[in-house]
């Protein structure tokens, strides 16, 4: 249940309404907007509660139920569209952020170079993954911690955010000390362990769409994120699993304007994962960007063809250049910038 307060409801009108929801034994969340306070119940049993036990409370605009599993992602709980920011760059605002770089951190000097390769070209952030997700456990797993040092010294060099994925609770810390986004990949989407840890976290975290996950599901992972309170979550986007065979993922393009619809998170989307082919890469970045989405996580490699992980997925530095001197002219399109 949702209790959107009326413009200029003081403090002891929305502390009323939070004893109430304590006393029904309700868990609270405030959103306090810059007009308006919006108050949403959590747990409890809502479908047994009356919407006029608080109606009737002074100071109280309106009670909606929640039909919809998640809450703290709902555009109901929270109107406007949330901005985040990421050690300076805000996400979610005009500027359409790039995040690029390789699958897999393999070494500092391919590392470095890539980094300084991208922040040149209008990257806004440097992807590098430390610790692997793979299929097989006998393929290629990261550099882990050595990764993560060479991630905090391409940031520290080139002053540019990083982000990188997390794997499992043992390493949650380690990885929030280096990295500026905390990226849950789309086999852990639904981890709730792993996830109920990082909300207990002040840290931006990516969180991918799983691949047979729906929508809802998705956003209901993300209220995981936000139930202790942290704010900033991102969505990814990186394709599903349906019967097309001919393309590794297919790229719900459509999602990016539902999640617009039904959410007030910042969605981006990764073309690499989806595509599994650098050809195919182009053509859903500028899609994404065409349809809406706040931003694109791609993997670069200078040099493909040697790459220990995804290098048929990776744009090399030229093939990059080219697409974000596409990317330019579809943000302006759509009012925005890169
Ligand atoms: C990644 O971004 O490195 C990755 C493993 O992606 P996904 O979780 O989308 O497969
Ligand atoms: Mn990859």
């Amino acid at each position: 249940m949702i209790v959107e307060m009326s413009k200029g409801a003081t403090k002891e009108q929305v502390n009323h309404v939070v004893d109430r929801a304590h006393s029904l034994g309700f868990e609270v969340q405030l959103n306090i907007g810059t007009e308006k306070t919006v108050v949403a119940m959590l747990g409890g049993d809502t479908g047994k509660t009356e919407t006029d036990v608080f109606a009737v409370l002074p100071g109280v605009e309106s009670v909606s139920r929640v039909m919809k599993p998640y809450k703290l992602a709902s555009r109901e709980f929270h109107p406007r569209a949330s901005k985040i920011n990421v050690s300076g760059v805000e996400i979610g605002g005009q500027r359409v952020v790039i995040m690029a770089g390789p699958c897999a951190v393999e070494s500092e000097k391919q590392l470095m170079e890539t980094a300084k390769a991208v922040k040149e070209l209008g990257a806004a952030v440097v992807r590098g993954g430390a610790f692997k997700p793979r299929t097989s456990p006998f393929s290629f797993q990261g550099l882990e911690h050595d990764a993560l040092r060479m991630l905090a010294k391409v940031k520290s060099d080139l002053g540019i955010p990083v982000i990188t994925e997390v794997v499992d609770i043992q390493n949650i810390g380690i990885v929030a000390e280096h990295a500026d986004i905390i990226q849950v990949g789309a086999r852990n989407m639904q981890n709730f362990a792993l996830l109920k840890e990082l909300s207990k976290l002040r840290h931006p975290i990516l969180l991918k769409r799983g691949f047979s996950a729906t929508v809802t599901e998705w956003l209901t992972a993300a209220d995981y994120l936000l139930a202790q309170g942290n704010r900033r979550v991102i969505l990814c986007e990186r394709g599903i699993r349906s019967f097309e065979d001919s393309i590794r993922f297919s790229v719900d393009i459509s999602s990016i304007a539902v999640v617009k619809r039904f959410s007030h998170l910042p969605v981006i989307v990764d073309p690499s994962h989806a595509a599994g082919h650098f050809a195919y890469v182009p053509s859903i970045a500028k899609a994404a960007i065409a349809a809406g989405a706040d931003g694109l996580l791609i993997e670069v490699h200078p040099n493909p063809e040697e790459a220990l992980v995804d290098g048929l997925q990776s744009l090399n530095i030229p093939n990059f250049e080219r697409l974000m001197a596409e990317l330019r002219p579809i943000a302006e399109a759509v009012g925005r910038h890169i």
